[in-house]
């Protein structure tokens, strides 16, 4: 590649399924190199299996991709100068090149069908910059068993183009300076790279990306759990944090900087950087980086992520904010800060900010000894300024004065206000709900 041509790559999904974690990941990372050269990043849209691609499909792989926050220059929906993006729009380019290449000899039909002759002698050997150099004759692109050379189908006897042939001449058309695909693409390349030299067109970089792993080091599936993009958003993961985590297989920012935001990734991103060895998928490590975000959010922004998860849960979000305000919902979330590895997550351990009826749903202590505990409520309670500070320092006191331990007492008072075992600090909690409610609650328990 010179050095002054303009860097443009694509993603070419098949719409024949949701984004699913693998091409996420490919887009995010050709999203990556273009945003950080300046360039350009296309969609083009593979749908030349007519039976399994549909319209739908193409529209999720669309959604999912705006959702993670990848945006493309040129596309079926955006237009450009290249298009038509979408292969079923091609066919007509196709049949063109194909045809040159029979009358060009390098071709030939049988029946229908276009064959590519493959010739000996010629080096196809690509230096891929992730995978380093790949070295391939054409002699070594053999029939199975057999001493004949392979000859490659690049118009199929329907009509449609193949895989190894659309890509060659839509990647040249639409002038990509590189290739950057998963690496179950290396073994086409060398196919590729024979019709872009028989039609006398420069070859791309190629750059592919390490394969993703589950935990048991098998190829990423099913089997592992959720493998489409949208499986995360419906869990509560952020996009924000699912980027951060696609973006962290098979490259590294250095300094081990591991929480990142868009910008700061398309910034620090290298193709160098990237890793040949196949890339775990661990879920620790994304409910890590789940949390990091979600502790890093504006608190306004962290409420809009969490409440709808209330309204799953059907929690009265609305007349608590209509009462309350969304400063006092979003000031609560605040509270919990490092609470919960998804929005789902968070949005259960705090439900009771919400409604004092999962508390009682989870009520489980009609054990406890009634009257010490009113007594050390009452106290508290006698505190004219309902605030975290004052209520913890009485509370201190009077523990001390009587000789006690200040979890027999507290704990209870978690259970009573929260109907959990734990929560963030109960005095805050306490505070944050207000003298009212606290004072509703107990009493409901008897416990005041
Ligand atoms: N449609 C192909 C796929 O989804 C594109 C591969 C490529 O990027 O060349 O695997």
């Amino acid at each position: 590649m010179s050095n002054f041509k303009e860097v443009r790559v694509r993603f070419a999904p098949s719409p024949t399924g949701a984004l699913h974690i693998g091409g996420g990941h490919t887009a995010l990372f050709n999203w990556l190199w273009a945003r950080h050269t300046g360039g350009k990043f296309i969609l083009r849209i593979e749908d030349t299996d007519l039976v399994r691609s549909t319209k739908e499909y193409e529209q999720t792989i669309m959604d999912g991709m705006k959702w993670l926050g990848l945006d493309w220059d040129e596309g079926p929906d955006k237009g450009g100068d290249y298009g038509p993006y979408r292969q079923s729009e091609r066919l007509e380019i196709y049949k063109k090149y194909a045809e040159q290449l029979v009358n060009e000899n390098k071709a030939y039909r049988d029946g229908n069908a276009i064959i590519f002759k493959t010739e000996p002698g010629i080096d196809i050997s690509f230096n891929d910059l992730v995978y380093g150099k790949v070295e391939v004759m054409s002699d070594g692109l053999r029939e199975k068993d057999s001493e004949k050379l392979k000859d490659i189908v690049i118009i199929k006897s329907d009509g449609m183009p193949t895989y190894n042939y659309a890509v060659v001449i839509d990647d040249h058309l639409m002038q990509m300076s590189h290739v950057i695909r998963g690496e179950d693409h290396i073994s086409n390349t060398p196919k590729q790279i024979l019709i872009y030299r028989a039609l006398g067109w420069e070859v791309p970089e190629f750059a592919h990306l390490p394969m993703i792993l589950g935990r048991d080091k098998k190829k990423l599936s099913k089997r592992h759990g959720a493998t489409s993009i949208y499986e995360y958003r419906d869990m509560g993961y952020m996009p924000d944090s699912v980027f951060n985590f696609l973006a962290l297989l098979g490259w590294s920012a250095g300094d081990d900087k591991e929480i990142f935001t868009r910008s700061e990734a398309a910034e620090l991103f290298e193709l160098s950087r990237v890793a040949r060895r196949p890339a775990v998928f661990d879920f620790d490590k994304l409910n890590y980086i789940n949390q990091e975000h979600l502790k890093r959010l504006d608190p306004e922004t962290r409420l809009k992520m969490i409440k709808p998860f209330w309204i799953e849960a059907n929690l009265p979000v609305e007349a608590v904010e209509a009462e309350r305000g969304s400063k006092w919902l979003a000031d609560a979330l605040t509270l919990m800060a490092g609470r919960g590895k998804t929005a789902k997550e968070m949005a259960e351990f705090s439900d009771y900010f919400v409604s004092f009826e999962p508390v009682k749903a989870r009520w489980n202590a009609d054990d406890l000894d009634r009257e010490k505990l009113k007594e050390f409520y009452k106290y508290l309670f006698s505190n004219s300024e309902f605030k975290c500070e004052i209520l913890e320092e009485s509370a201190r006191n009077w523990v001390n004065e009587h000789g006690v331990k200040m979890k027999d007492y507290a704990m209870p008072l978690r259970y009573a206000l929260t109907g959990m075992k734990v929560s963030p600090g109960i005095f805050e909690v306490a505070e944050h709900l207000g003298r009212e409610e606290c004072k509703k609650r107990l009493e409901y328990f008897g416990l005041l």
